[in-house]
């Protein structure tokens, strides 16, 4: 960047402008429109410079340029069409270290004049830093197209009211009723011409938006594939200042967030304790920040999702929350695998289990290996082995049907089928990783049977994604 864009206050201020031509007369209005005591220093004026002189709207030194008249001046523009001129009033103030713009001379200005458009309080400043000035006014123009007319008359509406506004709401909910209104109906209201109707909305919206924290959306993003969130997690996303994603939930996904959410990956895969005590922070801290929260997670919330501690934390937080069902993972491998988790022949009921919990003598190993059922096991990869090893010494028969089924759903998909007992000899030589999950029961082998070829999936890339520590 060649220029720092800034906006400079000469309300009230000295402004020197050397030369009474067209181009000083131009220049002369914008010094004007910002408040500036204008004097024109040129043995001649043009005629718009004369009217404004008639009118007492400036001072006119009938003189060549001398040096002594910058004294006290907050900005000096030469636009005389004398270069020689020119080049003496840049050398002038730059001496008294007053801001200079010598206009078409980049070389001897130390400030230059961008392509404006005044929606007063809104101003929008185009520069091409002197490369193309005639392209800076293009821009300006395409920029000007996209802005309501009455913008500036919005920009005042909103400002008169900054003070009440601030009086009556902390931070938080100041932000979220800022956001409200610029998007919502008063602002509408504002831009049609209408502004009592749009104060009338203003007061109803301050009125109904009390200090209340904003609130979290617990949703299910289901197990990777985006066409598989459902109507309510996109409209949530939509609303939601804030992502706080699992290092499982892809790209693809975040994409439907907005725009100008803030992502937050709170890296989680599985498992992790200090990780979730942060989590459990940042959801109430941002939502009492007056945010809308999405807290995104992998297949459904309430299913080895932890869901449960985060609505308790919310819940004794007094945090207002909503939570959307995902698919999760068993469902969304059973549907990508062909593998029915019931069957009226095969299997009578389902069971998700946790694999975290095979080294413990929480699960009823007997009832997990009886037969008409199908057992899906979660986060089992590590603990693969000693699955096997407790079904089978619980009764399960060796040549049971079994699967894994690594990545489900997304591009990388893989489906390993085995009996029971050759299962976790081929995940090792696979080298089977997670997310996978395990599926013990008949109802594995009916997909062997074929029911068409395998869908061809465009790669999702993951989200980037630092770890919990990089967030704060
Ligand atoms: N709440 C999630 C489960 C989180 S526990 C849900 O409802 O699906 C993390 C475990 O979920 C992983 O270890 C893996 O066993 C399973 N999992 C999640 N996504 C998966 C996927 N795409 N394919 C296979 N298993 C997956």
């Amino acid at each position: 960047m060649d220029y720092l864009p800034v906006f400079l206050r000469l309300a009230g201020e000295a402004a020197v402008v050397v030369g009474g031509g067209q181009v000083a007369a131009r220049k002369v209005d914008w010094l004007l429109k910002a408040g500036a005591h204008v004097t024109v220093m040129a043995p001649q004026l043009a005629p718009a410079l004369a009217r404004r002189v008639a009118r007492g709207e400036l001072t006119h030194v009938a003189q060549p340029f001398a040096p002594a008249r910058l004294a006290g001046a907050a900005a000096v523009i030469a636009a005389s069409d004398d270069r020689a001129v020119n080049a003496a009033a840049s050398h002038a103030a730059r001496a008294r270290r007053i801001p200079v713009n010598v206009v078409d001379s980049p070389e001897l200005s130390s400030f230059i004049f961008p392509a404006i458009i005044d929606r007063s309080p809104i101003v929008v400043a185009v520069s091409s830093a002197g490369a193309s000035p005639v392209l800076a006014r293009r821009v300006r123009a395409q920029i000007e197209a996209l802005l309501p007319a009455r913008l500036g008359a919005l920009a005042r509406f909103l400002g008169a009211r900054r003070a009440a506004v601030k009086r009556a709401l902390g931070p938080g909910a100041r932000r979220a009723l800022w956001e409200r209104l610029v998007d919502g109906r008063a602002a509408g209201e504002v831009l049609r011409g209408d502004e009592a109707a749009a104060a009338g909305t203003f007061a109803r919206e301050l009125r109904s938006s009390g200090d209340d924290p904003g609130e979290v959306y617990l949703i299910g993003a289901g197990p990777g594939d985006p066409d598989l969130l459902t109507l309510r997690a996109l409209q949530l996303l939509q609303q939601a200042d804030v992502i706080l994603y699992d290092r499982l939930v892809p790209e693809a996904i975040l994409e439907h967030a907005r725009r100008d959410a803030e992502r937050l990956c709170v890296g989680k895969e599985s498992g992790d304790h200090a990780a979730q005590t942060r989590i459990n922070e940042l959801l109430v801290s941002l939502a009492r920040a007056g945010r809308r929260v999405a807290r995104l997670k992998g297949g459904d919330s309430y299913v080895f999702g932890r869901g449960g501690e985060e609505i308790e934390v919310l819940r004794r937080a007094g945090i207002p929350f909503r939570v959307v069902p995902g698919i999760t993972a068993a469902l969304g491998a059973a549907a990508a695998a062909d593998i029915p988790l019931t069957h009226r022949r095969l299997a009578h009921s389902v069971t998700l289990v946790s694999g975290h919990a095979a080294d413990q003598d929480s699960l009823d190993w007997r009832s997990l290996a009886r037969p008409q059922q199908t057992v899906v096991f979660y986060m089992a990869v590590a603990q693969l082995p000693r699955i096997v090893a407790r079904l089978r010494a619980a009764g399960a028969p060796g040549d049971l049907p079994a699967a894994i089924v690594e990545r489900a759903t997304l591009p990388t998909q893989r489906v390993l089928r085995a009996p029971l007992a050759a299962l976790a000899p081929l995940a090792a030589r696979e080298q089977v990783a997670a997310p996978a999950l395990f599926i013990v029961g008949e109802v594995t082998d009916l997909a062997a049977v074929g029911l068409g070829a395998p869908v061809e999936r465009p790669a999702l890339p993951p989200a980037d994604c630092a770890t919990i520590g990089a967030v704060a």
